[in-house]
C-alpha cells in the first residue's frame, strides 16, 4: 500500500477550519476554497461562496466524518498550516522596508469590496479599498480599516422582461458572516455615540479580518436608536442627502471615536474619497477640547491625515447646502469654539463666502498633509480642478500628487490562472509583484511556450461561455421561459471582448453602438467573428445608466446580435472575476478624462486578457503600443458630442482593422502568433505595475512615513 498511515485529529481540523473561514484571507486562497468547495459543491454557489454559511448549515458530524478521508485531511491540514504561517509570519516586506511605521495607518473608506458574499461595496472605490486591504495585508503593513456595516448593502440586479433594472435588497444574516461583534473586556458591545441634530445616535462595530488587517465596520442598528436612526447604515450611498450627511457624520466622527474607545492610536488617517473628511473635525475637536488653539490644533490635524481623490465628475464630490450643514453640525460649533459659518468655511474654497456650499473634498484637501489623485492624468486633472483653492500657485505646483492605481493579482487570478503560474514561477508567485525583472523572465520563450499561453486563453475563454450560458438561462428561467435558447449562445472559438463596470453614463456603454450599420458589420462577419459580453450596475437613481442597460439588452435581442451580444445581470465580484479571465479584450471607453484611474482592465493582465482603451486614466500610462491597443490619441476635442463622435470611430476602426486580424491570424500550430506576442507584452509590463502591492508600497514610502 502507497498511502501514507498518517492520524489527523479531526476535531483540530474542524476547529481550524472554523478560524480559516473567519478570515477572509480564504477569499484569496484557492486550496482553501477548494475545501470548501468540496465541502458542499452546490451550497457553495448558492451562498455565493460563503464558508460561514457552509460551516453553519453542515453538520458537524459530516465534517467530523468527512475529515476521516485522509487526503481531504491532509490538504485540509495543509491549509490551516499555510493560514497559521502567514498570520505569524513576521519577515515581510514592511519590516524590511517600513519600519518607521510604528502605529497602524486608519483607512477611511464607505465601501470595502472583498468578496462576493459580502455586500459592502458598489464599485471601483470598494473594490479599490478592498485589494488595498489584502496588500497592506500580504506586504505586512499594520492596517486598519473603518467603514460602515451596510447590513443591506448594495442592491442586486434583476433585470425585468423590458430591460429595466429592478433592485432588490437581501439583509444580511450577521451570524452567516465572518464578522464578530466588537466588544469590551466584559463581553459588553463596545458603543460610541455621535450626535446628529439635536439627538443622540449610539454606534457599534462590527470587526471583520484580511489576513493581518483588521476592518471596523460601524453599525447604528441598535434597539438603543431611534428608529430612524437605525437605518443610517443600512445601504450603500442610500437615502437622500440627509441619510448622506449623516452616514458621512458616522464614517468620519463615529469612526475616530471608535477608534479611541478602542485605544487604538493610528500613525496616519488616510481617507480615501472625501466621505470620511469629517473625521478632521472630530480630530480638531479633540485638540481643541484640550486647550490647543485652532491654528496650532489644525496644523495637527493636518499632520496626521492623508487624502485621495478619486474622481474630476463633479456629482462625485459632496456637497452640502446651509441648511443641511447647520442641522447636522448645528449643535456641535460650540465645542468646536466655532461658529456654524467658520466651520462652514474648512468647506469652502472661499471661506467668506455665504453662498458656497460644504464641500467634503474642499475639507479634506485643506486639512491634510498629503493630497493625491489616482493616475498621473488625474492627478494632473485634479491640480487643475482644485487650483482655486490655491490661488497663489501655478497649476503644476497645486500641492496634489498622484499615485495610480492597482488591483491585487492573487484574490483576481482563479485557480487556474493560479495552477499555470504556480507552475511557472512557484507557489510564490504571488510575492514577486513588485519585481518586473521576475516577470520578464518568466515571459520568455523558453519557459512558456504560445501554445501554452494559447491553451490558457482557451481554457478561460471556455469557462466565461459556459458561465454565461448558466447564468442567462438562469435569468430568463424567472421570466418563465424554460427555453434552450441559452445553451448555444457564444463561441468558445470566438474572440471575446468583454465591457463590465457601473453603468455611469461618462462611461458610454452604449458606444459600440453608435453606428449602427457599423456594429453589424462587425457582429455579422462569418469568417473573423467577435462577441461582446456586457455587465453592470446602475445606481438606483441613475435613470440615464438605466436607460442605457435597456437599450443595450434590447439590441441583444436583434436577430443579428442574438447570442453575439449580451448582456449578464447582477456584476458583481463573481460575475467580475469569470469576466476579466475569459475575456480576450477588455473594452474601456469613457469620455475622456473623467476615468480617474479604472481598475477593471489591470485585473486582466494576469490571465493573458488585453485591454482596448481611450487614453484616459491608468491606460494613459500604461499603453505602449505593444501591450494592447489605443481607441484614439492623447488629447480630446472640447465638446463632448465631437468626442464621441471621434471615439466611436477610433473605436470602429481598432476593432476592425487591428483587433480582429491579429486575432485570426493564425501560423501552422493554428495560435496568433502576434496576439500572443501582444500577451507576453502586456502581462511583462503591467501584472508587476498595475497591482496594489506596488499601489500600497508607493502609499507607504511617499505618504504614510
Ligand atoms: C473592478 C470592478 C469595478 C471597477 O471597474 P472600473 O472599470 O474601474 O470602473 C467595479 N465593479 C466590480 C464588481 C469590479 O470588480
Amino acid at each position: 500500500m502507497a498511502t501514507k498511515k498518517k492520524s489527523v485529529d479531526a476535531r483540530a481540523l474542524l476547529t481550524g477550519l472554523r478560524d480559516v473561514s473567519r478570515n477572509l484571507w480564504w477569499s484569496w486562497d484557492f486550496d482553501a476554497q477548494q475545501i470548501f468547495n468540496e465541502l458542499a459543491p452546490r451550497l457553495w454557489e448558492t451562498s455565493n461562496h460563503n464558508p460561514s454559511v457552509l460551516l453553519a448549515e453542515i453538520s458537524e458530524q459530516e465534517i467530523l466524518a468527512r475529515l476521516a478521508n485522509i487526503d481531504f485531511a491532509l490538504r485540509v491540514q495543509k491549509v490551516i498550516k499555510h493560514f497559521s504561517a502567514y498570520m505569524k509570519q513576521t519577515q515581510t516586506w514592511a519590516s524590511a522596508h517600513a519600519k518607521l511605521l510604528k502605529a497602524p495607518v486608519a483607512y477611511f473608506s464607505a465601501e470595502f469590496g472583498f468578496h462576493e458574499s459580502l455586500r459592502t461595496y458598489s464599485g471601483g472605490l470598494g473594490i479599490l479599498a478592498g485589494d488595498h486591504t489584502k496588500s497592506a495585508s500580504d506586504l505586512g503593513v499594520p492596517f486598519i480599516g473603518i467603514t460602515l456595516f451596510y447590513r443591506q448593502g448594495y442592491f442586486e440586479q434583476r433585470l425585468g422582461v423590458e430591460g429595466w433594472q429592478q433592485e432588490e435588497y437581501i439583509t444580511a444574516d450577521t451570524h452567516k458572516l465572518p464578522i464578530l461583534r466588537v466588544t469590551d473586556a466584559h463581553g459588553n458591545p463596545v458603543t460610541i455615540s455621535v450626535q446628529i441634530g439635536f439627538s443622540i445616535v449610539k454606534v457599534a462595530a462590527w470587526k471583520l479580518m484580511v489576513g493581518r488587517s483588521t476592518l471596523y465596520m460601524l453599525d447604528t442598528n441598535l434597539p438603543q436608536n431611534e428608529e430612524r436612526f437605525r437605518d443610517i447604515t443600512a445601504h450603500v450611498y442610500g437615502g437622500d442627502t440627509t441619510t448622506r450627511i449623516s452616514q458621512e457624520i458616522v464614517l468620519g466622527i463615529g469612526g475616530v471615536r471608535m477608534l479611541r474607545a478602542l485605544g487604538i492610536s493610528p500613525s496616519i488617517f488616510h481617507m480615501n474619497e472625501g466621505h470620511s473628511a469629517f473625521l478632521t473635525i472630530e480630530l480638531l475637536r479633540e485638540q481643541i477640547a484640550n486647550k490647543v488653539p485652532l491654528e496650532k490644533s489644525v496644523a495637527s490635524v493636518v499632520k496626521h491625515c492623508a487624502f485621495t481623490t478619486h474622481t474630476p465628475v463633479p456629482a462625485g464630490h459632496d456637497r452640502f447646502n446651509r441648511d443641511l450643514f447647520e442641522y447636522a453640525f448645528g449643535q456641535k460649533v460650540s465645542e468646536l469654539k466655532m461658529t456654524v459659518d467658520e466651520l462652514m468655511g474648512l468647506g469652502r474654497i472661499h471661506p467668506t463666502d455665504q453662498n458656497e456650499s460644504f464641500c467634503m473634498t474642499v475639507l479634506a484637501l485643506k486639512m491634510s498633509r498629503s493630497a493625491n489623485g489616482v493616475s498621473e492624468l488625474h492627478g494632473h486633472v485634479s491640480r487643475e480642478m482644485w487650483r482655486p483653492l490655491y490661488p497663489k500657485l501655478t497649476t503644476e505646483k497645486v500641492p496634489i500628487g498622484h499615485i495610480t492605481n492597482g488591483v491585487h493579482m492573487k484574490g483576481w487570478s482563479n485557480p487556474v490562472t493560479d495552477a499555470f503560474w504556480t507552475e511557472k514561477i512557484g507557489p510564490a508567485w504571488d510575492e514577486h509583484f513588485l519585481e518586473p525583472a521576475a516577470w520578464r523572465k518568466a515571459l520568455s520563450a523558453q519557459n512558456i511556450s504560445d501554445e501554452e499561453l494559447w491553451a490558457l486563453r482557451y481554457r478561460l475563454r471556455r469557462t466565461l461561455v459556459e458561465f454565461a450560458r448558466r447564468t442567462m438561462q438562469k435569468q430568463h428561467a424567472r421570466y418563465g421561459n424554460m427555453t434552450n435558447a441559452f445553451e448555444n449562445i457564444l463561441n468558445p472559438d470566438v474572440l471575446t471582448i468583454g465591457f463590465a463596470r457601473r453603468f455611469a453614463t461618462y462611461k458610454r456603454a452604449p458606444l459600440l453602438f453608435s453606428h449602427f450599420e457599423r456594429t453589424l458589420e462587425l457582429f455579422n462577419d462569418t469568417k473573423q467573428p467577435v462577441q461582446l459580453i456586457f455587465a453592470g450596475k446602475a445606481h438606483p437613481r441613475d435613470d440615464e445608466g438605466k436607460k442605457f442597460i435597456q437599450r443595450i439588452i434590447d439590441l441583444t435581442k436583434h436577430p443579428q446580435l442574438f447570442g453575439k451580444v449580451i448582456f449578464l445581470e447582477n456584476y458583481d465580484i463573481n460575475v467580475a472575476r469569470y469576466l476579466v479571465a475569459g475575456a480576450d479584450v477588455w473594452l474601456n471607453n469613457p469620455r475622456r478624462p473623467l476615468e480617474a484611474s479604472g481598475t477593471s482592465g489591470q485585473k486582466v493582465s494576469i490571465h493573458g486578457g488585453l485591454n482596448c482603451s481611450i487614453m484616459d486614466g491608468w491606460w494613459r500610462e500604461a499603453y505602449d503600443g505593444t501591450n494592447g491597443w489605443s481607441i484614439g490619441g492623447d488629447e480630446q476635442p472640447a465638446s463632448e458630442q465631437v468626442q464621441d463622435e471621434q471615439d466611436s470611430q477610433f473605436l470602429y476602426d481598432v476593432i476592425k482593422y487591428q483587433i480582429i486580424p491579429e486575432f485570426y491570424k493564425r501560423g501552422a500550430n493554428n495560435v496568433p502568433a502576434q496576439w500572443i506576442k501582444r500577451v507576453r507584452r502586456a502581462i511583462q509590463t503591467l501584472v508587476p505595475q498595475y497591482n496594489t502591492h506596488r499601489m500600497v508600497s508607493d502609499y507607504v514610502k511617499k505618504y504614510y512615513v
